[in-house]
């Protein structure tokens, strides 16, 4: 296996972002293969026991098992190290593998976390749930105000956890502050950036020191497989990240890392169309239901902020219906081309209603802290022509009253 030609970081650090996304970190075999190989192995042969022995001091740079090394997958985590500007990336088994590895790897009894309230259902259950039965506190805060960030930092302060745009009531949090405020205070950012992506937003040019992703989403973008990843330093991806990963074992199927490998390769393209197709289906949304939560529209309080951290507003955004949770079912049950589903990042254009499926497990309290109304539904914008969207949402609005 070598690197391509040009796989030369005095190259491939001049490549813009889509560049990166189909080219970064491709490996050839004496085959010369155009498209990456698919190693679907757990085990690797050595020539003699001397080379194995060599292998495990880390003397010599090939491969031992896959559960620490495999081709398929170390080419997705250099294309994604690449495309985020990071030093190194690690790849995960799901988006929730990544969210844990990255903080448990670093955290610690007495240590805590301040982290956004508006968040992925599992993410807060990491924090409200899981860390407290270790010894871990947290404060959970409106990520959107500067303010409650500084408030909320203590001595024993270790990470700031936060996606941005925020799952699903599309918070944004302003990178540039949060990330120099914990840099002054020697307290590490985690940022989850499953909504944006590399293609639109890039945390570590802001100042973060860790970019988590579920994959699942933009990154494979059709709905394949599950996957993760967690960009940062060499130093934090090498010395506090992969001894937690490679000794409790969350990683990435070689197959589905390839699956995302072929998903990366279209990112740029999906994203740029489905970000033009979710502003054309936000504007008609606009005006015909009470409340819309889209950063691409200058109604979303954050628009400015969002349109300088992000390249575009992305596949995802959600609205608020005033008749509550029979309304917005009723809405889900009069679509007759979107499809009623929780995923996201899809190529095929999907609606579901948080507080009743992807927010189920989080108290109704902090549901309805964090914004997450009854009436709300989240749309994930798709490849369809977006009149035909529009026709199926209206139709289904009219059903409902609307
Ligand atoms: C989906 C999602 C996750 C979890 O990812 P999985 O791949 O489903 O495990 C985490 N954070 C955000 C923002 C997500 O949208």
């Amino acid at each position: 296996m070598k690197r391509t030609t040009g796989q030369d970081r005095s190259i491939t650090r001049n490549w813009r972002p889509a560049t990166r996304a189909v080219r970064a970190g491709t490996w050839r075999s004496e085959q010369g293969e155009t498209s990456e190989a698919l190693f679907l192995t757990s085990g690797y042969c050595y020539d003699d026991a001397e080379t194995a022995a060599m292998r495990f001091r880390g003397e010599d740079p090939g491969m031992t098992y896959s559960r620490l090394q495999n081709p398929t997958v170390a080419m997705l985590e250099e294309r994604i190290a690449m495309m985020d500007g990071a030093e190194a990336c690690r790849v995960q088994a799901s988006g929730m593998a990544a969210m844990t590895a990255a903080l448990l790897s670093q955290l610690s009894a007495g240590d805590h976390v301040v982290a956004g309230r508006a968040a992925f259902g599992s993410c807060r259950w990491l924090v409200d749930q899981l860390f407290p039965r270790f010894g871990i506190e947290g404060t959970t805060i409106d990520a959107r105000d500067n303010a409650q960030w500084e408030a909320a930092i203590r001595p024993n302060t270790k990470v700031f956890f936060f996606e941005t745009p925020a799952n699903p009531t599309m918070d944004i949090v302003d990178l540039k502050f949060v990330c120099d405020l914990a840099k002054s205070r020697g307290i590490t950012t985690v940022v989850d950036n499953a909504f944006a992506t590399p293609a639109l937003q890039r945390p570590i040019e802001w100042g973060a020191d860790v970019v988590a992703y579920s994959a699942t989403k933009l990154m494979d973008g059709q709905g394949r497989v599950l996957a993760g990843a967690v960009s940062g330093s060499a130093d934090f991806i090498n010395n506090v990240l992969l001894p937690f990963q490679r000794n409790t074992g969350p990683n990435l199927s070689p197959f589905n890392a390839w699956v995302v490998l072929k998903g990366l390769e279209t990112l740029d393209l999906r994203i740029q169309r489905q970000s033009e197709n979710a502003l054309k289906v936000g504007r008609f949304l606009e005006g015909r239901v009470p409340r819309i939560n889209h950063p691409g529209l200058p109604s979303h309080p954050q628009h400015d902020l969002a349109m300088r951290q992000m390249d575009a507003a992305g596949s995802i955004f959600s609205f608020e219906l005033e008749g509550g949770r029979a309304q917005a079912h009723g809405l889900l049950d009069a679509l007759q081309l979107i499809d009623i589903s929780n995923n996201i990042g899809d190529s095929r254009s999907l609606m579901c209603h948080n507080a009743s499926t992807t927010h189920y497990s989080v108290s109704a309290e902090a549901r309805e802290e964090m914004g997450v109304s009854e009436g709300m539904l989240r749309l994930n914008v798709g490849l369809e022509d977006p009149d035909d969207l529009i026709e199926d949402l209206d139709q289904a609005l009219k059903a409902v009253g609307l």
